[in-house]
């Protein structure tokens, strides 16, 4: 065993002897290796290495460098670190201590966050593909090297390419360094499986001295006297812009004219985004004062919130925009947040043009390779503002100095699977980590965030007028309780008022939560309804495809004509979606262009921007969709918006379904009226007294947010409370009940035992509203705590406890922090 007297600071980069390392996998310790000399001076903090674990080589992160491991009870067991896996580390010491406030508050190991923070085609095993270079080549035949060397060289030139594991297997890793050292090899980092590479473009390039130009035909000098004007241009854009190209380029290269070559390029996300001009207008007064006050907190350098509160249109883009500015001409750099749902081309659109190529773009529409080329782009300095869903809150910046989150309120923040993060607290977190301005913004903010506000937490920005004054649209609220014909969708109002917004040429959206034709059937002579065998739910018909569909799980069965249980053939569609709503549309105006958009209708990448695109054009008359077409747009040519039931979010059985419902409805009404003519709102509902339709009407926030707080005060709910829930699930149904009963037990004995008790209580056991789901039986518990960190604690003992008792017996306990839904 090797003991050392140094402190940490004093260990040389080489007398580093031993690592700990993260894992990412479902493991709450970390482990100590040891690092073998050869690889000691290239190892950094934030290096992902190969290491062998439990009988496996997997990929670990380093996370420090301990000087002995005395203390460890395992030392003589350590095993050496097989191999590093980066040039370049994947995180800093900033941000590894990002990760480690995440892996504390939301109770997940290290090296899980740290893999789900990681861009998703890196945390594939990844290899490191080894090359000869010219030297090399030049060497070996000189033969001017040791036997092994020259062993190495040859099989390297040989193959072309080998992946480092398999060099290591044959020759010593050092050996393989030392040569790369003497640039005599090329490492290359690209990706397994899905062969995510630095990709490449092929170039012409202009050479003197080529022979036969004389004899060149007048299109051949045309294209010669481009390419020469240029120095060099891509092969792609030579041939779109010379039919022909390709053959006139192999003639100039046969004369010695041209060559090619290759070139690394950063794939572009944004190549089918079109630049437009940038409008940059002066701010109105409003405007001013607040970016005066976020301008001030920019210069002072330190942690600074802001909620900046402001109806829709209101300016609240401009101001991020002028507000990026700054810091980036500070040297500082920038994270955009925004709901996964408005990354419509028209918001990048606005930061590219304003910023130009130094905006990187993270979000799911891109193919993975993108994303991998967007975050190198990140890490290597190359991009200073990033816009980007909730994933993008892990940019890999090291001078951050701004997070905007817009739409704070969005539930798209929460990562609903294993790491159940919400990318709106981590930006509080991080900005505070990088003494960084932080700005929510929203038209209708979260109870949490308000009273964030309310209390002097966060600064208050408000914008209470839309720019130029626009009025907001007027709002109708239609009781369909009144409504003659029961089960109808279209009431007399909302027909009128598409008839006579079609004759005046505006556009219309109509918004309904639920996707497919109809949410239930049922045959009405035996009462039989359709239901998932995997989930607690009907199915829900979707009539174009003839399916019935589980929108959980997607278990999809034919829908059939018979009745299986009493062969009754009166089976009924009941309850609507989308696209039953565009089918009466095409009834009731068989004239009009109505086109949809929500799931089904997005599934293909860059779907959503053609629907998009077709409205903007004025092609499309009436537009039907789900959320997807609450949020973000701004068409000014839309003058009516219909909502057809207000109440399917209403009818949730969850504390947030007034919170949800309001911002909706806000959001959705807000859609109207962006341009000159002004817009008109009708909303359909069974509950028109409802304080959540009522205030959404008359777009009342604050009235709004004084009801709900009442309400959530006297049931000690978040904002004045914190919340976690604990999710037991498993395929048996007995043993997950069971698991549920011991951890209520254990709660309840735990609570008694501890002095921080008070201030924590324990809602349940009790079957999830999904009980069933995916064929797992869920049961959940909820703990309630006035206080975080006794709360978070608690939990953590909790689960310690069930783990030891339950793990590998079928069932999973899941904890969801802060959860936003608790389905
Ligand atoms: P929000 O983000 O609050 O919805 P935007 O920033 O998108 O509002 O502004 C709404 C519209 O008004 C946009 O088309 C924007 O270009 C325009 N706009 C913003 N600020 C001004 C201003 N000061 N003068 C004129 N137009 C503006
Ligand atoms: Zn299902």
């Amino acid at each position: 065993m090797i003991i050392s007297i140094l402190g940490m600071e004093d260990i040389q980069l080489d007398e580093r002897k031993f690592v700990e390392v993260a894992i990412g996998l479902p493991i709450e310790k970390t482990f100590y290796y040891e690092i073998p000399s050869a690889l000691g001076g290239r190892l950094s903090l934030g290096s992902r290495v190969l290491i062998p674990f439990r009988g496996r080589k997997v990929t670990g992160y380093a996370i420090a460098f301990p000087p002995d491991l005395a203390h460890y009870p395992k030392a003589d067991g350590i095993k050496p670190i097989l191999d590093i896996l980066d040039e370049n580390p994947a995180f800093d010491s900033q941000m590894l201590a990002f990760y480690r406030w995440i892996s504390d508050y939301y109770l997940f190991p290290l090296g899980g966050v740290i893999r789900g923070a990681l861009p998703p085609g890196i945390n594939l095993e990844s290899q490191r593909l080894l090359s000869i270079t010219r030297e090399g080549k030049i060497l070996l035949e000189l033969q001017e090297l040791t036997q092994e060397e020259l062993e190495i060289l040859r099989c390297l030139a040989d193959r072309g390419e080998m992946p480092s594991e398999k060099a290591a297997k044959r020759f010593p890793s050092w050996r393989i360094f030392s040569l790369k050292e003497a640039g005599l090899i090329h490492i290359e980092e690209s990706l397994k499986h899905i062969h995510i590479k630095p990709k490449r473009e092929r170039m012409v390039r202009y050479q003197e001295g080529g022979r036969g130009e004389e004899r060149l035909s007048p299109r051949e000098i045309e294209v010669l006297g481009f390419i020469r004007e240029l120095g060099e241009i891509s092969h792609k854009s030579l041939c779109a812009e010379f039919k022909g190209a390709s053959r006139i380029v192999k003639k100039l290269k046969e004369k010695g004219l041209v060559s090619i070559g290759l070139r690394d390029v950063y794939r572009d996300p944004f190549s089918s985004l079109t630049p437009g001009g940038d409008v940059r207008p002066r701010l109105t007064p409003k405007q001013s004062k607040a970016l005066e006050d976020i301008n001030t907190a920019i210069d002072s350098l330190r942690f600074s919130p802001f909620l900046l509160y402001g109806i829709t249109g209101s300016g609240k883009t401009e101001i991020y925009l002028r507000a990026i500015q700054k810091v980036v001409e500070m040297g500082r750099e920038a994270v955009v947040l925004v709901p996964e749902i408005s990354l419509t081309p028209q918001l990048i659109g606005r930061f590219l043009n304003r910023f130009g190529g130094r905006v990187a773009a993270l979000h799911s529409g891109l193919s993975r390779g993108e994303r991998y080329d967007e975050w190198r782009r990140i890490r290597d300095g190359k991009a200073d503002i990033v816009v980007g869903a909730r994933s993008a809150i892990f940019a890999p910046f090291q001078r951050l100095g701004m997070i905007i989150v817009d739409e704070e309120h969005e539930t798209s923040y929460k990562q609903e699977e294993t790491l159940r993060y919400n990318a709106r607290d981590l930006a509080v977190v991080r900005a505070k980590l990088y003494d960084a301005v932080l700005i929510l913004g929203s038209a209708t903010p979260s109870l949490e965030t308000y009273h964030n506000a309310a209390s002097g937490k966060f600064h208050l920005l408000t914008l209470d007028e839309r720019i130029d004054g626009k009025p907001l649209p007027a709002v109708e609220i239609v009781d369909m309780r009144t409504e003659k014909e029961k089960g109808i969708i279209l009431s007399q109002e909302m027909r009128n008022a598409l008839s006579e917004n079609l004759a005046a040429g505006g556009q219309t959206l109509l918004f309904l939560n639920r996707r497919g034709f109809a949410n239930f059937i049922q045959c009405p002579d035996c009462g039989f309804v359709f239901k998932c065998p995997n989930c607690s739910v009907s199915l829900t018909h979707h009539f174009r495809a003839k399916k019935l569909i589980c929108h959980y799980c997607n278990y999809t069965i034919m829908a059939p004509d018979i009745c299986p249980k009493c062969q009754g053939y009166e089976i009924r569609s009941f309850g609507i979606g989308t696209e039953g709503v565009e089918d009466e549309i095409r009834k009731v105006f068989p004239g009009a262009i109505v086109d949809r958009m929500d799931r089904d209708t997005t599934r293909r990448r860059r779907s959503h921007q053609r629907i998009l695109k077709k409205l903007e054009s004025g092609e499309t008359n009436i537009l039907v969709g789900t959320q997807m077409i609450a949020k973000g747009h701004d068409f000014p040519n839309v003058t009516l918006v219909g909502v057809i039931c207000a109440d399917f979010s209403l009818n949730l059985p969850d504390f947030r379904s007034s919170e949800r419902t309001f911002q909706l409805l806000t959001q959705v009404a807000g859609r109207a009226g962006r341009g000159i003519n002004p817009g008109k709102v009708i909303i359909q509902t069974f509950n028109p007294g409802h304080y959540s339709i009522q205030m959404a009407r008359d777009q009342d926030f604050g009235k709004f947010y004084q009801e709900e707080a009442r309400f959530r005060k006297e049931l000690d709910y978040p904002p004045f409370s914190r919340l976690i829930n604990l999710r037991i699930e498993g395929s048996n149904q007995r043993r997950s009940i069971k698991a549920a009963q011991e951890m209520g037990e254990c709660g309840k004995r735990m609570l008694k035992a501890r002095p921080d008790g008070r201030g924590i209580e324990i809602l349940g056991p009790s079957p999830a509203p999904l009980v069933k789901l995916k064929g797992k039986y869920r049961y959940h518990m909820l703990i309630k705590g006035i206080r975080a960190i006794p709360l978070h604690r608690f939990v953590e003992e909790l689960s310690r406890n069930m783990k030891k008792q339950w793990v590998g017996r079928g069932v999973n306990l899941t904890i969801d922090v802060d959860p936003i839904s608790v389905m």
